[in-house]
């Protein structure tokens, strides 16, 4: 019997660790002063390499040349500031948000390609998309042993990923794994089931009254694709208030200029903070725009959830007067079904969980569950 993975105290679970000891000896803000940090865990190293994957808080690591960042998550790049000053790997998305956000010094940031091969320390490095959140990036290091090693990042695996070259013609000796949702009990809908069930929505609530609010809620990076979806369907402009239109800048979304807008009369879209989707804050809303909107419907778009008053699609609606809010099972990390599909196409000799590792029986856990899709 496995039991279910406690996924928010895990992937806190570093940082719960990292508080503690922050009691006992106060730890540097420094980047390379060592004072008070722990030490490396083994699976952030990539074997064969001196390469690191999001191990940014452990300041410099012996033996490690190159600190790779998979994605702009806090929980991938804690630690990283501006005083930061080895040599950092990433995509061009992650280095704008590096750079406008942490301040990181371009100096030591080298952007490399999506999809395309380049040498780093004697390896052949290539980035491919993970699916999860902008920027989002998985890598294969292949060595000039031949060993080739896939680290995923955050990953949501896809049928796309299939029909990749390098992963359908390459033999993965490691796979580094996002095993945030590694439990049969974790299932959600596609993306694209979920966008579908959006826009249909969406849709409705206009025919009925086009006076009415579109609230989507978002985290600093991740679930663009929900309001895109929309904008690009409707062929309408997205507003978001001007910080957030400086962090939605780095995402190289395509025609930007022309798709958001800092003015909100001029759209009915509206993109807010997640905590914002709420009752009471859209009435205040909606008040204070009272010449523009007459009704609202709010989306926040979550991972999988354990509330009761789901539909089988996992959606939950609640309505509140004129205002309708729609929590959507949005997920960017791959369900349980969606990560078993893709060890099994890529057939690694070794899989390494790289989420949820906190305790040796989690760890025992996932490697029967490994086993079980291997037999
Ligand atoms: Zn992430």
């Amino acid at each position: 019997m496995v039991t279910k993975p406690s996924v928010s105290q895990s992937k806190n679970s570093s940082h719960n660790q990292e508080s503690k000891q922050s009691n006992k000896i106060r730890k540097s803000n420094k980047w390379n002063d060592p004072k008070g940090k722990r030490k490396c865990p083994f699976y952030k190293k990539i074997t064969g390499t001196t390469f690191c994957v999001d191990a940014f808080s452990y300041g410099p690591i012996s033996g490690i040349t190159a600190y790779f960042l998979s994605h702009f998550h806090s929980d991938h790049y804690y630690g990283l500031n501006k005083t930061f000053n080895a040599k950092l790997y990433c995509n061009k998305i992650t280095a704008n948000l590096v750079s406008r956000m942490l301040h990181v010094e371009k100096q030591y940031i080298t952007i490399l390609p999506m999809h395309q091969s380049v040498v780093v320390d004697d390896v052949e490095v290539t980035l491919l998309d993970a699916n999860h959140c902008p920027g989002s990036a998985m890598f294969v290091f292949r060595l000039r042993n031949g060993s080739v090693h896939l680290h995923t990042g955050d990953f949501r695996a896809s049928e796309e990923m299939e029909k990749l070259d390098i992963l359908k013609n390459s033999v993965i000796s490691e796979l580094y794994l996002d095993t945030t949702y590694c439990d049969p009990s974790y299932d959600f809908p596609s993306q694209k089931f979920v966008l579908d069930y959006v826009l249909a929505t969406v849709t409705d609530a206009l025919k009925c009254n086009k006076r009415c609010l579109v609230a989507c809620g978002t985290y600093t990076i991740g679930k663009e694709k929900v309001f895109l979806a929309i904008a690009r369907a409707l062929e309408c402009k997205v507003y978001a208030q001007k910080n957030k239109l400086g962090t939605l800048q780095c995402l190289e979304i395509e025609n930007f200029k022309t798709l958001f807008t800092s003015d909100p009369h001029s759209t009915f879209l509206h993109v807010l903070p997640i905590w914002s989707v709420s009752a009471k804050f859209l009435r205040n809303y909606l008040d204070q725009n009272a010449d523009q909107f007459d009704c609202a419907i709010g989306f926040k778009p979550t991972g999988w959830t354990h509330t009761n008053n789901v539909t089988a699609s996992g959606i939950v609606a609640r309505q509140y007067g004129s205002i309708s809010i729609y929590g959507v099972p949005y997920s960017e990390h791959s369900s349980y079904s969606e990560m078993r599909r893709f060890v099994q196409f890529t057939k690694p000799r070794k899989i390494i969980p790289t989420v949820n590792v906190g305790s040796p029986e989690k760890r025992r856990e996932m490697n029967m569950i490994f086993q079980q899709w291997r037999s």
